[in-house]
């Protein structure tokens, strides 16, 4: 037997190799002082109390699996949305959703569509399976559905659109999204990632749930590391047509979601006065920061209009995204700064607390005008 010259080890997959890797929101400065994390969207207002005791409960038996059809959990959804349970699909994050739905309909020589300033994980998931990603062109930072239309090929399988959208908190209307769906193949499955839906206010509602109740190609999800405040968990559900859901449980992990995390969850949707406080919290915050940024325009600072839990502020003046990145990360806030995402002239900052909100709009004045 012949041994190798140099010893490298196994090759991952060209189209491994090329992955960038996910970046994760800082929760420390560089120098490892702990800052409040306004980077990763997470609920300022924490966890509900009812789902904080369905955890606690749900975490007593630790020897024993999940129940791995989450029966509770699937019923309290339902409940909640009027959905049938047997439609319902769960995952670790919304995130594993997004990976197995790109694995289940697509695959190398195939592609994947998005928009630019799409969520990150939409290339991850596309370049796993060693589909070809496909970028169109975004309008105003929002999702452009004739852009998104004129990129439609033979080879397309799925189109990822994140309604509102992260980075940009961006919304795509009911009636666009009725539009992209009717002008799409019925053979390419639309995931309308809704990770930010209960943000929403009544009126603003995409319809897609409604959707996916009758098309045979969408697949919405949802997450309960957003307002639901379980990010430490990792649960997200979906709701498509039988088919899609039966492809998706061939491939989702087995156990893929924990006993008390199915408990908490199960919990915290039908604290239904929990989740109405932290929307509240959430609008006026959002549309005070909103002001705040727009008052500093005479120094390059905007606000792309929000209906998520953060808002992305543009520099365009001598104040940069990064130096201000910088400024409230020695001053103890971690923002997400992006230029991965090309947006290097962008932070998105989380909605926290009134007082972090009072502080990091003080802060961003003063540096605007000192600088
Ligand atoms: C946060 C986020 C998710 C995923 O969250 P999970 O924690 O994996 O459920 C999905 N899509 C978008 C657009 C997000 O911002």
């Amino acid at each position: 037997m012949n041994a190798p010259q140099s010893d490298t080890g196994p090759a991952p997959k060209s189209w491994i190799a090329a992955i960038a890797p996910y970046v994760p929101g800082k929760a420390a400065s560089d120098d490892g002082r702990p800052v409040v994390k306004l980077s990763a969207n997470e609920n300022p207002l924490g966890t509900s109390p009812a789902a904080r005791a369905a955890f606690a409960e749900g975490s007593a038996d630790l020897a024993t699996y999940p129940d791995p059809g989450a029966a509770k959990l699937r019923e309290a959804i339902a409940r909640v949305h009027g959905l049938d349970p047997a439609r319902i699909i769960y995952g670790a994050g919304s995130d594993e959703l997004l990976h197995i739905a790109a694995s289940a309909y697509a695959g190398p020589g195939d592609e994947v569509l998005y928009v630019r300033y799409g969520f990150s994980v939409y290339d991850i998931a596309a370049r796993r399976v060693g589909a070809t990603p496909v970028v169109a062109p975004d309008k105003d930072y929002g999702t452009d559905v004739d852009a998104l239309l004129a990129l439609v090929s033979e080879r397309t399988r799925v189109v990822f659109l994140a309604n509102p959208n992260n980075p940009t908190g961006t919304m795509t209307p009911r009636g666009e999204i009725a539009r992209l769906h009717a002008a799409l193949p019925t053979d390419v499955l639309l995931v309308i990632d809704q990770a930010y839906a209960e943000y929403l206010d009544a009126e603003d509602d995409d319809g897609a749930l409604e959707l996916a109740k009758t098309a045979s190609n969408v697949l919405v999800t949802r997450t309960f590391s957003k307002i639901y405040g379980l990010a430490a968990e990792r649960i997200g559900w979906g709701y498509a047509a039988p088919p899609i859901v039966e492809a998706l449980h061939r491939i989702r992990a087995p156990f893929n979601i924990t006993t008390a995390g199915q408990a908490a969850a199960a919990a915290a949707i039908a604290d239904a006065q929990w989740v109405e406080a932290s929307r509240t919290h959430n609008s006026r915050w959002r549309q005070w920061l909103t002001e705040q940024v727009e008052g500093m325009g005479n120094h390059g600072l905007s606000a792309v209009p929000s209906k998520a839990n953060f808002l992305l502020v543009l520099f365009k003046g001598r104040l940069t995204a990064e130096r201000a990145f910088q400024g409230l990360m020695q001053a103890g806030y971690a923002t997400r700064w992006l230029p991965g995402q090309g947006l290097p002239d962008a932070l998105r900052i989380t909605i926290g607390t009134e007082a972090q909100m009072r502080d990091v709009a003080r802060l961003l004045r003063d540096m605007a005008e000192t600088v």
